[in-house]
């Protein structure tokens, strides 16, 4: 042991000097709605080159969760890359209510952009609605510039959020009649070369005109349920939500190349643009590390439709791992194996079909969000005699009019505490805190400082609620959502694979924010400017 110490003593001060390898390329991938139990309920099925490489070869982080409420797409996104929780990074929701402007408004939404790559609205787009820096603007930062950084997505948010303020692109897809990738006018005038050559093969077209079938016989899906069941959505004009769903037929009733994004395919066309970028772009050509970033949308919308148990979700992972697999040989052959870091999680889990959970006796509901909106405004009309105190009921938060309250002396404590003590009341709800406590106290229970942390003070609501595990918004009758602070909401994969990472796992309790933080100190560059995480030192060489 004495001997450890003292050889550590003279060793150490070297291996601290900032000399460690860097990688010429990361590539961060998130999985749009992947749950951590989609590793290990279809591990049997997986192949050796996919999800299996990253978890025997690399580094699986087994607990890492999601550490605030609502867990959706936008905050997701922006939590994995800043580092830090919707508290400190703004992006509370994928939609919300802007108290300014008493409007509803987008995460990446920004008006002054315009549409690179088609005619339509669809990249009026920006990370401006972002307020902390991410892992990849502070590459920018510490290579001056030199490093590239690009964002890739079935969806526009999925893109921009990931790549930042300083990327030199992001690029999602426009579905509709066009079916291309596009950008905003936030980071170039024109797509380059390689986008217009990829746009021009319309690839999606050759999925698009095929079925959907399993790619295994469809009965070794033993680990689903039966394919025609209630809890699963159809296509429009689909009559049953069974294979082999005919891509071809449905094509013109579901938004044309709109329908690629709720099929595995959606996935295949955004592997095929990501080693289009790495090739256009010479991505890992030099000393300064590039940084791609893709993320998988389809998954999402597949796990909205059918749920966490259909054969169509189990199909759409054994198809991703392949995709997977496809990409990390890539890298392989062209950079060998210690060159590229990746590292692979979620932007958010799902809750099984309510309705599934309810058939077999276990807690689940669904909340009318409507109906208690209404019976809370003529509660409060009861109580202080004016039915324009509620300005939004949106993401589990009262939005209150607080020029109203003012002007008539009302006391908004008082008005935040009459509307938490009716919402405490109703069937579904477990908690309800009102802003100025969730400002005034410091939570140390995990739900409530999850709601916590999700509440960003200047952007959220005057009351946020939390519905009682298993209980998800009323409006789906087939399908599911997630956005709870639930641990089928927060437990997602963290796999790391490459330059600087160690061979391991560990059931260690991780939070998203520690992602950011780990990369940083990967690639020794500054943390996020509000980053609250910390790196995870098991998974460090
Ligand atoms: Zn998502
Ligand atoms: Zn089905
Ligand atoms: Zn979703």
């Amino acid at each position: 042991m004495r001997k450890f110490i003292l050889l550590s003593l003279i060793i150490l001060p070297f291996l601290s000097q900032g000399q460690k390898k860097r990688p010429k390329l990361v590539v961060g991938i998130v999985v749009d709605q992947m749950r951590y139990d989609y590793l290990t309920r279809f591990w049997d099925k997986y192949g050796d080159d996919g999800f299996k490489k990253l978890v025997n070869k690399g580094f699986n982080c087994k607990n890492a969760n999601y550490n605030y409420m609502p867990t959706y797409t936008g905050p997701g996104h922006a939590s994995i890359y800043t580092g830090t929780t919707p508290e400190n990074h703004g992006i509370i929701s994928n939609n919300w209510y802007n108290k300014f402007t008493n409007n509803s408004m987008y995460c990446t939404e920004d008006a002054a952009e315009n549409t690179v790559g088609t005619e339509t609205v669809a990249g009026k787009m920006s990370p401006r609605n972002l307020v902390s820096t991410t892992i990849t603007d502070e590459l920018k930062l510490a290579t001056n510039n030199r490093g590239k950084v690009i964002g890739i997505s079935i969806k526009d948010r999925g893109a921009i959020l990931p790549a930042g303020h300083r990327a030199d692109a992001a690029y999602w897809y426009d579905g509709g009649n066009e079916g291309k990738w596009i950008s905003s006018t936030f980071y170039m005038e024109e797509l380059p070369k390689w986008v217009q050559k990829v746009n021009e093969t319309h690839n999606s077209n050759k999925y698009l005109n095929e079925t959907w079938e399993t790619m295994l016989p469809i009965k070794s899906y033993v680990e689903s349920i039966a394919d025609n069941n209630p809890y699963e959505g159809t296509f429009n004009e689909e009559e049953a939500p069974v294979f082999p769903h005919d891509l071809k037929a449905l094509r013109d009733s579901n938004h044309n190349y709109s329908l690629i994004k709720a099929t595995p395919f959606g996935n295949t066309i955004l592997k095929e643009l990501a080693l289009a970028a790495i090739e256009g772009e010479n991505l890992g050509d030099d000393e300064f590390t590039d940084f791609l970033a893709v993320s998988f949308s389809s998954p999402d919308y597949i796990g909205h439709k059918y749920g966490p148990m259909s054969i169509e979700i189990e199909d759409t992972y054994l198809r991703l791992d392949k995709d997977l697999a496809e990409i990390l040989t890539y890298l392989e052959n062209k950079f060998g194996n210690d060159e590229v870091l990746i590292f692979l999680t979620a932007d958010h889990g799902a809750v099984n079909v309510p309705q599934y959970l309810i058939d077999n006796n276990l807690p689940a509901g669904y909340f009318d969000q409507a109906k208690m909106t209404a019976d809370l405004k003529s509660h409060l009309k009861k109580s202080f005699n004016t039915d324009t105190l509620v300005a939004s009921v949106s993401n589990y938060q009262v939005f209150l009019h607080h020029d109203y309250i003012a002007q008539n002396k009302l006391g908004l404590e008082v008005v935040e505490r009459e509307v938490s003590q009716f919402l405490l009341k109703q069937k579904g709800i477990s908690k309800a805190i009102t802003a100025t406590s969730l400002k005034s106290t410091e939570f140390s229970d995990r739900i409530l400082a999850n709601a916590q942390r999700g509440f960003n003070h200047s952007r959220s609501g005057d009351v946020l609620y939390v519905l009682e595990s298993g209980w998800i918004p009323a409006g789906y009758s087939t399908g599911t959502t997630h956005g709870s602070p639930y641990s089928y909401d927060t437990h997602v994969p963290l796999l790391w694979y490459g330059t600087g990472v160690k061979q391991g796992e560990s059931d260690d309790f991780v939070v998203i924010p520690d992602i950011a933080a780990t990369i940083a100190a990967l690639l020794q560059i500054q943390m996020p400017s509000a980053s609250t995480g910390s790196p995870i030192v098991k998974v460090l060489k």
